[in-house]
């Protein structure tokens, strides 16, 4: 008896007719059965980049690891400096990133300094260099000035052994550069998250072949290919399976023997002439359930063996959208990301009016864009037939409506979804 359960199809509106799931059921339910993969490496700095930590990372040193200027100018000790009026202080030297002033510093001197230099003993304060004037070795300074000025303390960033980053973080650019920073030359990751993949249908052709009447080219292996690179898991391509009972059921084996998780396209709606219904029935814990959604209404979810199975519908749309909203959520827990749902959504007025009936959340591609007064708007790409790949392509964002709105008149505020963040 396996310790997953699996919901059962009459409880989950997985019967043809039952009532669908919501997509925050379907959520919760997916949440519920995938565990982090417990395994981790350790790898070179530069090879972290989209990984996961698996350890927290605590400073080694204090940053920055001394008290430095922050800016050009000239480092003097506050007490020198006068009331009123203005006074004159002897240059005694230079201090500059990376090759610190040595000797001291006395009463009525001051060192000329450039930012990220060491400060020298015996100063405190640094004066910008348009605040004074120069002649030879005298540098003539005003009095106002606060003490401590555009000086960066050692450990005013992080202390040393500081928690810098929890266990779960994943690794982009900021992160990568903060590592670099630490002096961390290696870093313990998540081990990476195995997916194979295979698109289902007895009408795809793959690239190269000669289409017969009624074939159709295998896209959604090359979005899936796409989609599971972007997010940073192993893919193991398993091609075309042909609509064949032992075709099927060797290719789900095959998969759950070398990945963790196993996506498919095509074969989980009603009245499929293939086998994944009836193989998973026979070897998977797998609930075929209607979720309350548009695109993506038919979605087959749970185990083969012990690999994580979700069965995507087969219209290329409706494969990005699934896989953005379930399968993305799950395969980052599965990676042992902290952070499971990064992609941020917020509410922007609409300008388009959104056709819609209440009783499925939709996910609409629409285009945010800035209006001429410069704030941000939507508007739908007009087309939204789950076919059309291409209405991915020229959209943005998804405006998210949900399940109880109706049609929505222009000027509403709706809840957006950007395809892209900058990092
Ligand atoms: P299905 O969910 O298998 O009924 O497929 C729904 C629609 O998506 C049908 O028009 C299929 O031809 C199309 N489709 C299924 N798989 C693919 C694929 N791998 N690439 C492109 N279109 C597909
Ligand atoms: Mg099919």
């Amino acid at each position: 008896m396996s310790k997953r359960s699996t919901i059962s199809a009459a409880e989950c509106g997985g019967g043809h007719g039952a009532a669908a799931l919501s997509v925050d059921e379907a959520l919760q339910h997916i949440a519920s059965q995938v565990q982090p993969v417990s395994g981790f490496e350790k790898v070179a700095l530069r090879s972290a980049l989209g990984r996961v930590l698996a350890e927290d990372i605590y400073s080694p040193i204090g940053v920055p690891a001394h008290t430095n200027s922050a800016m050009d100018g000239y480092a003097v000790k506050h007490r020198d400096l006068p009331e009123s009026g203005v006074t004159k202080l002897k240059l005694v030297g230079t201090s500059l990133a990376g090759k610190p002033f040595s000797g001291p510093v006395a009463h009525g001197q001051c060192v000329r300094i450039m930012t990220g230099a060491v400060m020298p003993d015996g100063t405190d304060t640094v004066i910008m260099q348009e605040q004074v004037e120069r002649e030879g070795d005298t540098v003539r300074v005003g009095g106002d000035h606060k003490h401590g000025q555009n000086v960066r303390a050692a450990g005013e960033d992080l202390h040393q052994g500081q928690l810098v980053f929890a266990a779960g973080k994943q690794v982009w650019p900021p992160e990568l550069g903060m590592l670099a920073s630490l002096g961390l030359g290696e870093i313990v990751v998540k081990r990476r998250v195995r997916v194979a993949f295979f698109s289902t249908g007895d009408e795809l052709r793959s690239i190269g072949e000669a289409l017969s009447k009624g074939e159709i080219y295998d896209s959604n292996r090359y979005t899936l290919f796409a989609m599971l690179s972007r997010l940073g898991v192993d893919i193991i391509d398993m091609g075309v399976v042909r609509d064949d009972r032992e075709a099927t059921k060797d290719a789900f084996l095959e998969a759950a023997r070398n990945a963790d998780a196993i996506v498919t396209s095509g074969g989980v709606s009603v009245g499929e002439a293939d086998y994944v219904k009836e193989t998973l029935d026979a070897f998977g814990r797998v609930s075929f359930w209607q979720i309350a959604m548009k695109p993506g209404r038919p979605l087959a979810f749970g185990h083969v063996q012990d690999a994580v199975f979700f069965g995507l519908p087969g219209n290329p749309v409706s494969v990005m959208v699934t896989f953005y909203q379930f399968v993305a959520p799950a395969l980052r827990r599965m990676m042992g990301q902290s952070d499971t749902n990064p992609v941020s959504v917020f509410r922007v007025r609409c300008q388009s009016r959104l056709k819609k009936s209440p009783g499925r959340t939709e996910f609409q591609r629409a285009l945010l864009e800035r209006d001429e007064k410069g704030e941000l708007v939507v508007r739908s790409t007009g087309q939204q037939g789950s076919g059309l790949l291409h209405s991915m392509s020229s959209a943005n964002c998804f405006v998210i409506l949900p399940s109880g709105s109706g049609t929505v008149e222009p000027g509403t505020l709706v809840e957006v979804q950007p395809f892209y963040g900058i990092i």
